[in-house]
């Protein structure tokens, strides 16, 4: 019996190969790709992490939908930014609509914030998201066409403690996933009035500049002055290092307001550089900008982890009232390779301990119920239904490395009994149906116990023997 079975497997197999080799396979499209079950412990680990602190700061969460109306974006992030020019996935649906996929989250939560009347809430009304972007740039690693990002935004107030605390739960989203080495840059833009003087000041020193600008920041020239000073050319950068900075034209109530954050920051010990050319590049941007980088590529923007910054204006351009706001977003992407860059801890996926083993189709069908029964009981099983013969069922437990095989076979599906193998002591023993559950528990916790147990000595040893060495 078990020869014939393995037969009938080989030509499965091989039938299934000849028919692949026959089939036109498919690949991703360019800049997108899989995360495969062997990456998920590090996304796992940061999506935990996430949700956490977004709780212990009281942020709830919010999901809006991928697909979102063009307009927005050119309204609220830019149409002059490179996100909204150059990298937006946009087209017409059959109704006519102008949509695009989404190219960032900030517009979106303030549309939701505003179309569900979210200002009659107590304020800052503090929301989080998290999930896929779409930006049509030249992919490489850590720059992809899709990519994930978790945001936080806090709308409603306007004062600078706000700004200070996004900064540190956006640390302690990356201290908590094991980075190290997260330097932070930052500046302040102002409000609408010092920007304008600023804007003026800035226009007349790089006109006389002018022809030693790239291409890209001729035009800018005119449009969006303030993207020269973050643009990534060399000769623009030089012409930019002597421009006038931003915070020499602040308000008074804009320096005040700048003057308290970094003192909020200091006060909570996060180190941070003041970075006169950081601009953010989006239209919405006010006061506060700044960006997180890994200490490795603090040089490029390509390596920046996350940023975000102060958005006073970005409901009014979105048609609603004035209304104050603060965020930042992160590159999940991004915070995943830098951590297994510096090999951080990941998420350890639970493994079953108990492994289910079926003979003959009575109990095939029977293990369905077992199997459902025990994983309502909160027990993980693991099972290979697909498979008929007992040695590679056994094989695969063995391989597993389970502590309890419950085997049902033809005549125990009968009687409603199974058989219980306990893989430490070899013991072997049949029980009913109406007990599998419980027996298994008490076995499991048993083991759990002897493990903590032995766990516990090893470290009370371990702790003797280098006091000790002492
Ligand atoms: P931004 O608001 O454009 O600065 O984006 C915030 C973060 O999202 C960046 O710091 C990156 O970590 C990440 N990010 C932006 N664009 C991409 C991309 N094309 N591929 C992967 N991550 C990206």
């Amino acid at each position: 019996m078990p020869k014939v079975d393995k037969k009938a497997e080989e030509e499965e197999e091989a039938e299934k190969k000849r028919k692949a080799k026959r089939a036109k396979t498919f690949q991703t499209v360019r800049g997108m790709r899989d995360i495969l079950p062997k990456d998920q412990p590090y996304w796992q680990r940061l999506r935990k992490v996430v949700e956490k602190i977004a709780l212990d700061y009281n942020y709830e969460r919010i999901d809006m939908p991928v697909l979102e109306s063009r307009e927005m974006f050119e309204r609220g992030t830019g149409k002059t930014t490179d996100i909204v020019e150059k990298e937006m996935f946009k087209f017409k649906t059959k109704g006519g609509d102008d949509v695009c996929l989404r190219p960032e989250g900030t517009p979106s939560v303030m549309r939701a914030y505003l179309q569900h009347g979210m200002q009659s809430k107590q304020k800052p009304v503090k929301l989080f998201y998290s999930g896929p972007m779409y930006r049509y740039d030249r992919p490489q690693e850590g720059r992809y066409r899709e990519f994930f990002q978790f945001g936080f935004e806090a709308i409603g107030e306007q004062e600078a403690i706000l700004d200070a605390q996004l900064i540190q739960l956006a640390y302690r989203v990356f201290q908590t996933v094991g980075l190290k080495n997260i330097a932070l840059q930052l500046n302040s833009i102002g409000c609408k009035e010092c920007r304008l003087k600023y804007n003026k000041l800035l226009v007349s020193y790089l006109n006389n500049r002018k022809a030693a600008l790239c291409m890209d920041c001729k035009k800018r020239l005119k449009k969006n002055p303030l993207r020269i000073l973050d643009c990534k050319e060399e000769k623009c950068a030089q012409v930019v290092f002597q421009a006038p900075q931003t915070v020499d034209q602040l308000c008074d109530d804009c320096k005040n307001h700048f003057t308290m954050l970094l003192e909020s920051l200091d006060e909570i010990d996060i180190p941070y550089t003041i970075n006169p050319r950081l601009v953010r590049g989006l239209d919405y941007y006010s006061k506060t900008v700044f960006e997180f980088f890994p200490e490795s590529s603090e040089e490029e923007t390509q390596g920046a982890l996350g940023g975000g910054g102060r958005y006073d204006y970005l409901a009014e351009s979105l048609g609603g009232p004035e209304t104050p706001g603060v965020g930042f977003a992160c590159g999940m992407d991004r915070v995943v390779l830098e951590m297994a860059r510096q090999n951080t801890k990941s998420y350890v996926i639970p493994v079953a301990k108990v492994y289910l083993v079926q003979l003959g189709d009575l109990a095939k069908k029977k293990s369905l119920k077992i199997f459902d029964e025990l994983e309502r009981a909160g027990i993980m099983v693991a099972e290979s239904f697909g498979k008929k013969n007992l040695k590679s069922q056994l094989r695969l437990a063995n391989q597993k490395g389970v502590s309890i095989v419950l085997i049902l076979g033809q005549r125990e599906a009968l009687d409603e009994t199974i058989i219980l193998k306990d893989m430490e002591s070899g013991s072997q023993e049949v029980v009913t149906f109406q007990k599998v559950v419980d027996d298994v528990k008490k076995r499991l916790k048993k083991s759990a116990d002897i493990a903590a147990n032995k766990a516990k000595k090893e470290k009370d040893a371990q702790k003797k023997l280098k006091a000790l060495n002492k």
